[in-house]
This record gives structure tokens, sequence and C-alpha cells, in this order.
């Protein structure tokens, strides 16, 4: 009883050291620095982990403050062979509003598909928060993509965050306004503009990187709850499913037994890295319905012209 006692106060004191985030999106940081200026330098990333939008739980989880601390590499490089992260629970990535990318797996021991099984616990931005209270997307983050213009260009658009490899993330559309699909993917994918196994390509070169990931999946109309429309099956494993890159700083819940090297570089000759600002400004689907009127308005005033 005594020691019940005792281990019912140590777990009172852990959940009240906890910091929920607040739900209207008020509490998203994210800051990069570089460590160095040699081409073995790091791109220091920190992030609070709170979503710059609406994430009222869907599921018994709330969203807590993270405090995320990512080195990835500045001047990334390909490494000597690929690190599998299906069944990885986890940020295998971060994006610029500090939400942390997950692969396709649903969680713990279990490696099935996350859609498939928890679709119906993400919110209308695309995420949901884990056992932890790490708040996460496994599917493209459609309020981030309209943030961005991306979902409304439907564009390949611009860097959403970094891979822990240090090569950058994508939304869902190539270069032709194509929603991305594994090449495997022959009925679907566009096969000059679609991501290998790891989730990535070496098609195009837009930014300096010899090789980038993309998030794969149909962008949702950013308004329902849950989630909708969310990405088919078609689209898994939707985010990165292994390393093409060397990771600087591997985190504990990567394992292997592989050891890697830089086989080559990730980058174009004369590249200089930039720090990319984040896009953690309150996130309202208001502010879109009023763009959308503005719109509307203006176009109705062209035609009566
Ligand atoms: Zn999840
Ligand atoms: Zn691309």
């Amino acid at each position: 009883m005594k020691n019940f006692l005792v281990w019912f106060f140590i777990g009172f004191a852990s959940c009240q050291a906890q910091t929920y985030c607040d739900e209207s999106g008020n509490d998203s940081t994210y800051q990069e620095t570089f460590t160095g200026s040699s081409t073995s330098s790091g791109r220091n990333i920190t992030a609070s982990g709170c979503p710059n939008h609406y994430n009222h739980a869907t599921n018994p989880n709330s969203a807590t403050v993270q405090n995320h601390n990512f080195e990835v590499y500045a001047y990334p490089c390909f490494a000597n062979d690929t690190l599998n992260v299906t069944c990885t629970v986890d940020g295998l990535g971060i994006l610029r509003n500090g939400v942390v990318l997950y692969g396709q797996a649903v969680g713990l021991t279990d490696c099935s598909d996350a859609v498939v099984s928890e679709a119906d616990t993400f919110d209308y931005c695309g995420g949901h928060a884990d056992g932890q209270g790490a708040y996460h997307y496994h599917i493209p983050p459609t309020c981030l993509l309209k943030q961005l213009n991306i979902a409304q260009e439907q564009s390949h658009g611009d860097i959403l965050g970094w891979a822990l490899d240090g090569f950058p993330i994508y939304g869902p559309y190539g270069q032709t306004k194509n929603l991305m699909y594994q090449c495997t993917d022959t009925g679907f994918a566009n096969q000059s503009d679609c991501v290998d196994e790891c989730g990535g390509h070496l098609q195009h070169t837009v930014d300096g990187y010899l090789y980038h990931y993309h998030i794969l999946g149909n962008i949702s109309d950013g308004v329902t709850n849950p989630v909708n429309p969310y990405p088919s099956v078609l689209f898994n494993p939707y985010s990165i499913a292994c390393f093409r890159g060397v990771l600087k700083n591997k985190p504990f819940y990567i394992s292997t037994t592989k050891s890697f090297s830089c086989s080559s570089n990730g980058y174009e000759s004369g590249f200089v890295p930039e720090i990319l600002t984040g896009v953690t400004t309150v996130y309202s689907d208001a502010n879109n319905y009023f763009l959308g009127f503005v719109l509307i308005v203006v176009s109705i005033m062209l035609i009566l012209q």
C-alpha cells in the first residue's frame, strides 16, 4: 500500500509536469541555426512541438510541449546504404511549424498502416498526438500546405521541413502539379516525377540538394474533423520510408545494426545552405473563408464591369 501511494504521487507529479499545448495553436515555435560553417556543420532545429493550428484531441491524447531539438547535416550526403524506418514510430523529420513527421506505422510494435487504423483521429490539419503527447503528422499537413500556398497552387512549392538526414521534405505535388506516387505504382505514377522506395527522388533538383522527400497523399478540405478526405492506401507509406542520407545524430528510437558512411555529396557544387524561417503564425481557416469571400466579390465585380 505504501509503495502504491509513493507511485501514485510520483505519477501525479509527473502528470502535473506536462505542459499542454494551446489548443488554438499559439504555442508553436521553430528556429534554425547552423552549428559551424564547414561542410560537416549541422543545421540545429528547435521547436516547442506544438502545432500552429487548432489541435483539440480527437483521440485520448492531448498535445504537450515537446521541446524538440534536432541536428541534421547542413550539407547532407548519400549514405552507402539505406536505413529503413518503415516501422519507426517517432520523428523522421521536422516541419517548419515545429511539428514532427512520422512514418506510416501506427505505433509501438504495430507496423501496420496508421491511416487505415487511425485516420479517424487525425484533426482537420492532418495530425494527432501520441501517448506521450507528441503531436505529429503521417500524411500531408493540409494547414501548413495552405499557409505556404502549396494547396491552392497544387505546386511543388517551398521546402516544408527537414528529414533527419538533412535532405528537404516537400508536399504531395510534383513539378507538373501531379500528385506524387511511388514509381512502382505504375498505374498511377508519372514515371518522370515519382518517388523511390524511401519516399524521395533524384529526378529534379530545385534547391541545390540532389535528393528530396515528398509527403504523399491528397490534401484534405482543411475544415472537417476528423480529416476528410484522407489519403487512400495507394499512397502508403505517405512519408519517409527509409533514409538515403547519413544521420548526423541518430535518435535513440532508430535502431539499426548497420553502420553508415557518406558515399557522395548530396548537393550541387557551389551549394550554400540557407536558414529557413518557421511558419508559426496561427493558421486560421476563418481567414481562408474571408479570403475566399473577397476573391468571389472581386471576381463578380470584374465580370460585371
Ligand atoms: Zn500517429
Ligand atoms: Zn520533387
